[in-house]
């Protein structure tokens, strides 16, 4: 099996499942309580905070243990927008952005905020102009992802957070991608809130983090016994804890290695699909781009067929398109590269991880040529003779309602 699905979830590492295990087992004391195996918990817990506050270049104070990216998500924007709407209630974020930011968002705008989401241009980058023109005295938030779960692209959240800051707004980054794939410095990009997750790399599920930078305040909501620093209640997940700070650890020793690596890998496999199908594009930018992500579409496909084919051959990718059915949304992702539906359903994003080598690309590469071909063969939207896409002519279509 070939896993290239990553960005969905990675695999635990040996060394982070082996970490865990004491904590399910024998030291299953609660970090709260004062005698020995509490104390033994709450250390572990304290140290797994010093490793992931070391990722991010935090300090280990500022960060706080969640269930996980939605949570921090959540967390952080809810938490700013209740904690500051006397001082104004707009915000301003992508339409990019994942689920977590975007539905947090909405429900937001039903509580009486407003929300300005700002588009990006064709490679997947927002354009820091549109921003700026966006900026209102009653902005209370700036939310924007690092690093694109579809396409891979990169925002420059550097200037961002120096926007963000010359105007006193509160700058919240949802980098659950890039945190262990590229370096994340929340001092020089003066973020004040961050969202991780810790099985996007290669930790357990069900446990993420929060940076909050020192002196940033939120409005709390889980109630309960204080844990957290009062801002999260219910005792610890330490297994997962645990296993995070170890994931997190191996992130930060090897980060610069592995970069070089998926870069080197990712970039092979972009240049043989390219070069192995015909009518093959590349989704999002070029170089703005995470080092494990390629994100493709083919002419004349459904990405469904395609993922279901790739599957049969041990190969694991994801599709951009929800469904085939011209009633369910294509990817919002996509739409908003200002592709159209019939390109969206053709795509197939790979997201690779350590695991993968070089020899992978060969084996991935022919695969997709393969399906693809035979996939063209069968599509209404194809020509064989001539081996292209053919042109569309959209009045010969009628609309079905299913
Ligand atoms: C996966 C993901 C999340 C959600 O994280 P979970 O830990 O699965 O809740 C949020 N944002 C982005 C960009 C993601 O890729």
């Amino acid at each position: 099996m070939i896993y290239m699905d990553n960005s969905a979830t990675s695999p635990v590492k040996e060394e982070v499942f082996n970490a865990m295990v004491p904590y399910l087992k024998e030291e299953f004391g609660n970090p709260s309580a004062f005698y020995s195996l509490g104390r033994s918990a709450k250390k572990a817990v304290e140290t797994a905070r010093e490793n992931v506050a070391k990722l991010i270049n935090a300090e280990t104070r500022e960060i706080i243990f969640t269930s996980g990216g939605t949570e921090s998500d959540n967390m952080a924007i809810k938490g700013i927008a209740f904690k500051l709407e006397d001082k104004g209630k707009h915000i301003i974020t992508t339409v990019i952005e994942h689920p977590a930011v975007l539905r947090t968002c909405e429900y937001l705008e039903t509580k009486g905020f407003e929300v300005t989401y700002l588009p990006v241009k064709e490679n997947g980058i927002l354009d820091i102009e549109d921003l700026k023109e966006a900026i209102r005295d009653d902005t209370i938030l700036i939310s924007v992802m690092h690093a694109n779960n579809e396409i891979g692209t990169i925002q420059p959240i550097e200037e961002v957070g120096g926007i963000a800051k010359e105007k006193g707004i509160t700058f919240h980054v949802d980098a659950v991608q890039s945190v262990g794939k590229i370096p994340v410095d929340v001092k020089k990009a003066n973020i004040d809130l961050l969202s991780i997750s810790s099985h996007k790399l290669y930790g357990p599920k069900g446990v993420g983090a929060l940076f909050i930078r020192k002196g940033v305040r939120i409005e709390t909501l889980i109630h309960g016994g204080g844990q957290e620093n009062n801002l999260r209640s219910g005792t610890e997940n330490v297994p997962g804890i645990v296993g995070f700070g170890k994931a997190a650890e191996i992130a930060y020793n090897n980060l610069d290695a592995n970069i070089e690596k998926l870069q080197e890998i990712r970039d092979l496999l972009i240049g043989e699909v390219l070069d192995k199908v015909p009518e093959a594009y590349l989704n999002g930018d070029r170089e703005e781009r995470l080092p494990n992500n390629a994100s493709f579409r083919f002419a004349a496909i459904e990405g469904e067929g395609l993922i279901l084919r790739l599957d049969a051959k041990g190969i694991n990718g994801a599709t951009g398109s929800a469904c085939s059915s011209k009633n369910l949304k294509a990817s919002y992702v996509l739409s908003a590269l200002g592709l159209e539906d019939a390109e969206i359903h053709g795509s197939l994003r790979l997201s690779l991880g350590v695991e993968n080598s070089i020899e992978d690309v060969e084996v991935v590469s022919d695969a997709i040529a393969d399906v693809v071909g035979s996939l063209r063969q069968m599509s209404p939207l194809w020509d064989n003779e001539k081996n292209e896409s053919l042109e569309l002519d959209e009045s010969k279509f009628t609309d079905v309602d299913h």
